[in-house]
This record gives C-alpha cells, structure tokens and sequence, in this order.
C-alpha cells in the first residue's frame, strides 16, 4: 500500500499498481509481452569507442614520438582527431567518400592541424590505429550486466552495426560480450548501411525476427533511431551524452540500466 493514497493504490503480488479496480501494467510488462528480438548497436551504445580511441591515440603518440614532431598537447591532438572523424564519418555515411579515404584522412587532417604534412606517417598511424583500436576492451557502465538481465530474461539479442565483420567481432570478443549475441550484422556482411532500411530487412531476415517484435536500441539518432524507424522498428535511443533530439524515438535512455525499466 502507498502511504497517504488509501485504499486507491496497492501493489498486486505481480508488482502492479492497482487504481480502484482498474490495473495498471508497468511499462516493463508490455515491452516483455512485445519485444523478442533486441538490435543492438555495438560503438558508442556498448563499446566505448572514444574511451578506446583515446587509449589507442595516446599510445600511438608515445610509440611514434609526435611530440618530438611538434605535438606538444596530446588532449589538443585528440580533440582535432575527434572533430575531424565526426565530420569524416558523416561524409562516409552519407555515400562522399570511401572508408578508406575516412581512415587516413582523419590522421592525415589531425596531423595537419600541427603544421605536419606527412602522408607517410598518416598511413602508418592509420594501419596501427586500425589493428589496436579493436584489441581495447573499454565499455560503457554496466553493459556486461544488462546483456546479462536481457538474457536472463530470455531476449533474444543481436547486433547491427556499421563497420568490418572482422574488426566487430574482434571487438566483442575482446570485450567477452561475444556470447550473449546471436547474430551480428556488419554493413560489410550485409552490404548496407545504417540507417539504409536494407540493412534491418536484411537483420530481421537472418534471425527470422518480424518487424513487430524487434526494437533497435543504439546512440546514434540518424544512423540507428531513425533509420530503424524508416524500416518499421521501435526505438530505444541510448543517450549517453544527453543530447537534445529533433525527433522523438519510442524509448529514450541516459545509462544502459535504464534498460532495466523498459525490459
Ligand atoms: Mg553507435
């Protein structure tokens, strides 16, 4: 019974709130009755790809001496190096250039802000930036522990992302999140993008999951929300950096156990 509401409230042995004789179900009961498929993002909404990037950074900037080079700051450097891939991988997104334009160039213009012109050293920070960055096993606040809750309760959860098959799966293996995941669509496996409707028509075709049961959950408003939406999927968006949407998903969240609420 909740203090100072009389009779009018209670908590039934399920743990819903009961008004007068009308029951009213926890958010967490419809999703439960609705959803089996979960779409997970996996960079920025699990993985902590900017706490990793900075790791793999940092260690490049001492393997390789930019200071001696003229990078005196190395927070400066990576605050170029962020502004620079952002803005890179919309352009990628958005069908301007090739991914491995995007890989040197994000080097290459961080490079440049330091007044060091130097397409040799841009290729190789690209090349073992590449092979480290999926070696780092950084997630965000309990999400080996909500992958757990979601299994535990009998989800069926899966990952759509952007990115290389090889280097996805290294990054999860990496992370020990490998297991709770039963398929894992990359764009190259699927050939599409995010937020292309094709790459859901082909994720929801290779676990059998139908439009109606499945929910994306990602960080990513343009790629993931609204892409989903576009294919005929509900939405959790994962806001970890508490942005202020111009479109309204089906679920926002702001910490991953937040999901507890919803699931
Ligand atoms: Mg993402």
């Amino acid at each position: 019974m909740h203090k100072g509401t009389g009779a009018l409230y209670r908590e039934d042995r399920c743990g819903c709130t009961v008004f007068g004789t009308k029951q009213l179900w926890p958010f967490s009961y419809f999703a439960a009755m609705k959803y089996k498929h979960l779409f997970f993002d996996l960079d920025h909404t699990l993985w902590d790809f900017d706490a990793n990037a900075k790791l793999t950074l940092q260690d490049l900037y001492g393997t390789l001496k930019l200071e001696e080079r003229g990078i005196d700051d190395f927070n400066r450097f990576y605050r170029q190096y962020l502004e620079h891939n952002t803005r890179l991988w919309a352009r990628y997104r958005n069908g301007f250039i090739k991914q491995a334009e995007l890989r040197v160039k994000r080097m290459q213009l961080s490079l440049l802000d330091f007044k060091i012109g130097d397409e040799a050293l841009a290729q190789e920070m690209s090349r073992r930036f590449l092979e480290m960055l999926p070696t780092r096993n950084t997630l965000f606040p309990y999400a080996t522990e909500i992958l757990t809750y979601l299994t535990s309760k009998n989800y069926r959860l899966h990952l759509i992302t952007n990115g290389f098959e090889e280097v996805q799966h290294h990054k999860i293996r990496n992370s020990n999140i490998h297991h709770y995941f039963d398929q894992v669509v990359t764009s190259e496996g699927s050939n599409s993008l995010k937020p292309n409707k094709e790459i859901f028509d082909f994720a929801l075709a290779a676990t059998g999951a139908q439009k109606a049961e499945s929910i994306m959950l990602g960080d990513d408003l343009e790629a993931d929300i609204i892409g989903a939406a576009n294919a005929g999927l509900d939405q959790v968006y994962i806001n970890h950096v508490n942005k202020s949407p111009d479109f309204k998903p089906t679920y926002t969240v702001y910490a991953l156990k937040e999901l507890e609420a919803i699931f």
